[in-house]
């Protein structure tokens, strides 16, 4: 029985397929809640998409071009790595690439480079100010890039706002290459960092982050589209930074 009351209809487990869980708290009435069997949290009743997406917009026009210098060295940072650790060269795919720093880093470093985005004040602000050619606005799903496209797929606190996590994945690994690498970074529900009382974590936000990973719940999710995983990047902050590798052969 529900202790809260949403009009909306609980979704099954994205991630092992059960629909009964604990509703943990609520908050501007949405229903946080924890599956029985896997323990992966989220928001449960689902958001509308409306509310979804109108987290998604930002003012990219002052702050980003006060950070930008800032922002491309980081973001250099993050394609350096898995240069030094995974893929030298190749097609880099970065969703949910907001202005596209990761995208100008990944080009100077040599990739051919792409980026997808849903807003598209940012797309706007990566084609102007960045240079940027291969940006893309809307979802993932819906560009219809070729067949194991892209050698490396990065995620960077993306996959806690997306409406459908199994959809999403399964794109990854449809146009992702076989030995091509996916990186995912997202909050980390375990982290001795995040509080016990989950209602008091700052990355607790209704209708923008709709999913709660552990390492287990995120590398389970990925597992059952096939893919493994490679490397968890030791973190000092509450998230997760875990690189997935796509198999020669699909393992199901
Ligand atoms: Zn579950």
């Amino acid at each position: 029985m529900d202790k809260f009351s949403t009009t909306m209809k609980q979704i099954a487990c994205p991630v092992c397929g059960n629909d009964e869980f604990e509703q943990l708290f609520s908050k501007q009435n949405e229903i946080f809640s924890c599956c029985n069997v896997c323990t992966f949290i989220l928001i449960n009743p689902p958001p509308k998409l409306e509310a979804i997406t109108a987290t998604y917009d930002e003012d990219y026009s002052q702050m980003y071009i006060r950070k930008a210098d800032k922002k491309l060295k980081r973001c250099s940072g993050w394609v350096a790595r898995v240069q030094k650790r995974f893929i030298t060269s190749g097609r880099w795919l970065d969703v949910g690439c907001s202005a596209g720093f990761v995208v100008r880093a990944a080009a100077d470093r040599g990739f051919e480079a792409h980026g997808v985005e849903v807003e598209s004040a940012a797309i706007h602000y990566g084609r102007e100010a960045l240079q940027l050619e291969n940006l893309r606005c809307g979802f993932l799903e819906e560009q219809g890039y070729p067949d194991s496209y892209f050698d490396v797929i990065s995620l960077y606190d993306v996959i806690e706002h997306v409406p459908n996590l199994n959809r999403l994945i399964a794109e990854v690994g449809r146009i992702l290459n076989p030995r091509g690498v996916v990186e995912i970074r997202t909050p980390n529900v375990d982290h001795w960092l995040t509080p016990r009382d989950l209602s008091t974590w700052k990355e607790v936000k209704p209708s923008e982050h709709l999913y709660y990973f552990s390492f287990t719940t995120l590398k389970t999710l990925l597992e059952n589209h096939g893919f493994k995983f490679r490397y968890k990047r030791f973190m000092l902050k509450s998230a997760l930074n875990v690189y997935f590798e796509k198999p020669t052969t699909p393992t199901k």
